[in-house]
């Protein structure tokens, strides 16, 4: 295809990623379509989260040890981490890709990107959060991982080393230090590691702005529009989608799909693996006392944010599939331990709050998918950054927009090639 300036972009998805893409892209002049299947109000991943920006980050979910936990969790009903075993092909496949790349070196060589991804993104939000008189509640306090266990503080402390070798600051902390990073909240804590670098926002504000934000800006939101499959020119180039209101062309395609990505990318010939990884949140409104920076309850895996006059408590990564039914036994997992690391949270806090549930794009290897398919030139996959969206989306935006432009990425993009696991199993054929 014929390499142009200014192009017309249709992206699928208006989650967080769809939207920072689009944001992005026109920025650069380009004309973005965005094309989502739900209506304005509808659910998904981007609203519910923790709203955590997290270059603390900087290991992927394939890392050691998670199989094993995994493994030992399952017969838990309450545990954070579950994987239902079922019979499917896919979910096969994406367990066998995830063992084969929880190794240390894989760590060893995702972590800088990440760490790169995630600092850059950072500035993004800082950038935004200016641009947009703040509309989002971008909070720039770091977050605190709390440990209750001298188990988990080792670990925890390690990580803090590892964060130190990559240039990301980490100060170990004493419970006593801890109240005074965050004197909001009393902690039942035997240490922690605090990230100054990390911040928060409220995920939902920052979704409604950006809407409103790329509307302004030029660009179209198709809603109540699915796209079900894709047409190619003579040239073997993509030149419009087929939806559910009728056929949409363009120069460039970009799939932001979240968990959906693999099933709209299907007929492309394009294999994403993929799995959703299901988490819920409990948003408490007006609490007496209120944490100032958000942070990780660690032997838990349970986020707590502070959100305007609200906190919302989130966690569980259940791998059960594209379902999105409510486990109460796991929220009641999440409400358990908030009052074991905050004592003076009781259970009663959690009394008539609906739990959320979204679904996390998980790839095998814990790296998202961004850039172009090989086999599709003006056909591009912005998805699968599982637990570490939001706070990836504004980088995601800022490189499909130099990809669009047929300009170098300000990141090299080869480890989280969308391709990646094609070449795999094309080699090993
Ligand atoms: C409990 C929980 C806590 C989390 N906390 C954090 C956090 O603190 N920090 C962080 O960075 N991340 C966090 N995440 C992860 C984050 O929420 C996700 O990674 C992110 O929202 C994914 O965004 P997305 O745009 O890829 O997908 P989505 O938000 O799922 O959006 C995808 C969109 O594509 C649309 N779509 C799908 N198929 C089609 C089609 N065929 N045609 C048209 N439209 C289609 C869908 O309707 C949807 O609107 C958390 C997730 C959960 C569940």
């Amino acid at each position: 295809m014929e390499s142009r300036s200014k192009k017309s972009v249709v992206i699928v998805g208006a989650g967080i990623i769809g939207l920072c893409t689009a944001h992005y892209a026109l920025k650069k002049g380009h004309t973005v379509t965005i094309v989502e299947r739900g209506n304005p109000e509808h659910d998904m991943a981007s609203l519910g989260n923790a709203g955590m920006v997290v270059p603390s980050h900087f290991v992927p979910l394939a890392a050691p040890g998670m199989v094993s936990y995994g493994l030992r969790t399952m017969w838990n009903p309450e545990s954070p981490f579950y994987v239902r075993p079922r019979l499917d092909r896919d979910l096969i496949a994406w367990g066998l890709k995830f063992m084969r790349s929880a190794t240390a070196e894989h760590v060893a060589r995702s972590a800088p990107i990440l760490r790169d991804l995630n600092m850059l993104s950072r500035a993004c939000y800082v950038e935004l959060a200016r641009d947009f008189g703040n509309s989002f509640g971008l909070v720039q306090r770091g977050l605190l991982m709390l440990t209750r266990t001298s188990h988990a503080f080792e670990d925890e402390k390690r990580a803090a080393l590892q964060a130190h070798a990559l240039g990301i600051p980490a100060d170990i902390v004493t419970p006593d230090e801890a109240a005074r990073i965050d004197p909001g909240l009393a902690m039942n804590i035997n240490g922690a590691v605090f990230f100054p670098n990390d911040c928060h926002l409220s995920p939902a504000d920052l979704v409604h702005k950006l809407t409103r934000e790329v509307q302004a800006q030029g660009a179209t939101i198709q809603w109540n529009t699915e796209v079900t499959s894709w047409e190619a020119n003579k040239a073997g180039a993509m030149d419009r989608v087929k939806t559910t209101s009728g056929f949409i062309e363009a120069d460039e395609f970009v799939v932001a799909g979240g968990v959906w990505t693999p099933q709209i990318a299907r007929q492309l010939s394009a294999r994403l693996p993929m799995q959703a990884g299901k988490g819920y949140s409990l948003t408490v409104p007006n609490l007496p006392k209120q944490p100032r920076v958000c942070s990780i309850l660690v032997e838990d895996r349970v986020a707590v944010t502070p959100m305007g006059n609200t906190v919302r408590f989130g966690g569980t990564m259940e791998i059960t599939g594209l379902d999105e039914q409510i486990n109460h036994r796991r929220v009641l997992g999440i409400t358990k331990s908030v009052t074991r690391y905050f004592p003076e949270y009781t259970p009663n806090i959690f009394d008539g709050i609906s739990p959320w549930c979204g679904l996390r794009p998980c790839t095998p290897d814990g790296l998202p998918y961004i850039g172009r398919l090989i086999g599709h030139k003006n056909v591009s996959v912005a998805a699968g950054h599982a637990m570490m969206g939001l706070s990836l989306a504004p980088v995601t935006g800022l490189l499909m927009s130099q990809v669009l432009s047929d300009e170098v990425p300000a990141v090299d993009l080869t480890l989280v090639a969308p391709d990646r696991f094609n070449n795999r199993t094309i080699t090993h054929h």
